[in-house]
């Protein structure tokens, strides 16, 4: 506590500057999706729509209220029961980028996984271009300690001028082991330090899941396999500790759920999507825990001037 950080890269809210479109494979169905990721008015934040669906249910807002199941993947769900799964590489991305008004287009109820890490959807966002428009970032400011326990993993936010993540892993085997790593969050530090880093997976466990029916187009493509003590991929590790740094980045995608950027210290041990999304939940149900605020306009900046026919050209 103590060191005090710019509260966010973009005091203005930002959006894209045009749509841009890939295609990838889903990791539990297996299926190919198409994805576009479009311009968004300003305070209308990160919305999923499923175009697979009729029209008037197919809008999933990209928020801990719609959270409908956390085994393996974080999935949102809305009020028609019509479901989006693996949002958090996507919702990293776009949190890493500051991006805060966006609509996700998709063909099917699964993010395609693309290479397991964030780093795909980076590059996209910077393809489409991002733009600044003219209303001050809303962040969720944590005001009270907050920590949710299971069995020997634990989460907590406390409060902090910008946004941290101290995570602890513990896997009982030789190619992870022990892994921790402390990082303020920046758009700079995400994209060098966290963005490339993919999801990973035991050779065991890969092999029930997919008898189970899930990790259908997982592959070493798109994830790390470990096997006993050992990395399986032939490439080898993109990061010496990419196990933990994934970690953080699945950590930053479920905290963007929260609606927006969060100013606090995260501090997680062996947590994932399920521990996240209680804590984000033990966040919201204590109304003296948080409060919405804006930074401060820097002196002598001005509004920036953005093009809002891109927002409508691409309703
Ligand atoms: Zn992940």
């Amino acid at each position: 506590m103590g060191k005090v950080t710019r509260l966010a890269d973009s005091f203005w809210q930002r959006s894209l500057r045009n749509s841009a479109r890939c295609t990838g494979i889903s990791l539990h169905g297996g299926v190919a999706v198409s994805l576009a990721i479009h311009p968004a008015a300003p305070d209308s934040g990160i919305l999923f729509r499923r175009t697979d669906v009729p029209s008037d249910v197919g809008d999933i807002p990209a928020h801990c209220d719609y959270i409908g199941a956390t085994e393996l993947c974080t999935t949102l769900v809305n009020e028609h029961g019509i479901r989006v799964a693996t949002v958090e590489h996507l919702m990293a991305a776009l949190a890493g980028c500051e991006i805060d008004n966006a609509v996700i287009e998709l063909n099917g109820p699964e993010i395609p996984i693309m290479d397991g890490s964030a780093e795909p959807f980076v590059t996209l966002i910077e393809q489409a271009g991002i733009v600044e428009q003219d209303f001050p970032r809303r962040m969720i400011r944590v005001l009270r300690p907050v920590t949710v326990r299971e069995g020997d993993s634990v989460a907590s936010l406390e409060p902090y001028d910008g946004f941290s993540i101290t995570l602890d892993i513990d896997f009982n085997s030789g190619a992870i082991g022990r892994q921790g790593l402390s990082l303020d969050v920046s758009c700079s530090a995400f994209k060098t330090d966290i963005c490339r880093a993919r999801t990973f997976g035991f050779l065991h466990e890969v092999q029930a899941m997919v008898k189970a029916g899930f990790a259908r187009g997982g592959s070493l493509d798109n994830a790390v396999v470990v096997d006993g003590d050992k990395v399986v991929n032939e490439g080898g590790l993109r990061y010496t500790d990419e196990f933990v740094r994934h970690k953080v980045l699945d950590c930053i995608g479920d905290m963007y759920l929260a609606g927006g950027p969060l100013l606090g210290k995260f501090r997680g041990v062996k947590s994932g999507h399920a521990m996240h999304h209680k804590l984000l939940r033990a966040l919201f149900d204590q109304e003296s825990a948080w409060t919405t605020v804006s930074g401060d306009r820097p002196a002598g900046m001005s509004a920036p001037t953005w093009d809002a026919r891109a927002v409508a050209a691409s309703a």
